[in-house]
């Protein structure tokens, strides 16, 4: 075991409030794309048109059709080792622990999570443009037509935060709370780029929490964090669950 290991799993061995925020990363070993790394979603497609307010209402269909064609591409993938570790972990009972993602993939809840905090909402629900009622109706897998509103026609949309959308009010104010009263905060798979999450692991640690960050690649908090793990999440782990699983 590397001393940066032994020093997490001793941290983790007196926790009582243990916190993990995960990103696209954490799917990434899914096969199912990033957003900001080279090969990520982003470099293809513009965001501004397809995961904002604006490009619904400019093109509906494109951006409709443009998740359901994500929805496929994630209801063919598999949680992996990472997600399955972290499903784990939570089930020790060892602590409280509280899984935040700012995924949409519902993969966490796949690989057996509960309690799953959604920051950014999940491309599995859709909801009314115009009157917010959640859409209930079953869509066949390969019909990418613009589907309408039961109650008012209006036209429905994947029920994820979009740029310039605020988050939902509750995962948010969960989010934070659990941050601050953290002892191990993780932040796995996220660039740390989109806000407000990525002003989590900050809390965290100006409340004395120990941060550690898993990710093969450094990002804007590396310098910052206690520890920083450079595997990816289906990596490392599973070698954290079975250290804990050795403690008493
Ligand atoms: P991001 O694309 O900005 O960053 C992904 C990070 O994961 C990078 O830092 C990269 O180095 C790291 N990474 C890549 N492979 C990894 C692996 N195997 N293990 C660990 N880390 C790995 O993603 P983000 O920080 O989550 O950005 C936030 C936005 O992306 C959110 O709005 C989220 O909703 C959205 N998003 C979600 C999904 C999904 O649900 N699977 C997919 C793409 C984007
Ligand atoms: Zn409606």
């Amino acid at each position: 075991m590397t001393d940066d290991l032994g020093i997490l799993i001793n941290r983790l061995s007196e926790a009582k409030n243990v916190v993990a925020l995960t990103g696209a990363g954490v799917s990434a070993e899914s096969g199912i794309k990033t957003f900001r790394d080279p090969d990520g979603l982003w470099s293809k497609f513009n965001p501004m048109e397809l995961a904002s307010v604006e490009g619904f209402m400019k093109n509906s269909d494109l951006v409709w059709s443009w998740y359901r064609h994500r929805v496929d591409v994630i209801n063919n993938s598999q949680p992996n080792a990472g997600h399955y570790a972290l499903a784990e972990i939570q089930k020790l009972n060892k602590f409280e622990f509280t899984l935040i993602t700012q995924n949409v993939d519902g993969l966490h809840q796949k690989s057996g999570s509960y309690d799953v905090v959604e920051l950014h909402g999940s491309i599995i629900r859709n909801k009314c443009f115009d009157c917010n009622e959640e859409f209930i109706d079953e869509i066949d897998s390969n019909d990418v037509n613009l589907q309408r509103c039961g109650y008012c026609s209006g036209k429905i949309r994947p029920d994820v935060v979009w740029f310039g959308e605020m988050l939902p009010r509750n995962a948010i104010l969960k989010a934070e709370n659990a941050a601050i009263n953290s002892d191990v905060f993780f932040s796995i798979g996220t660039s740390a780029e989109v806000f407000p999450a990525a002003d989590l692991p900050i809390i965290s640690k100006n409340r004395g929490s120990l941060v550690v960050e898993i990710n093969p690649n450094r990002t804007r908090i590396s310098d910052l964090v206690d520890i920083y793990l450079p595997y990816t999440s289906a990596e490392i782990l599973p070698i954290i669950l079975n250290e804990l699983k050795g403690i008493n």
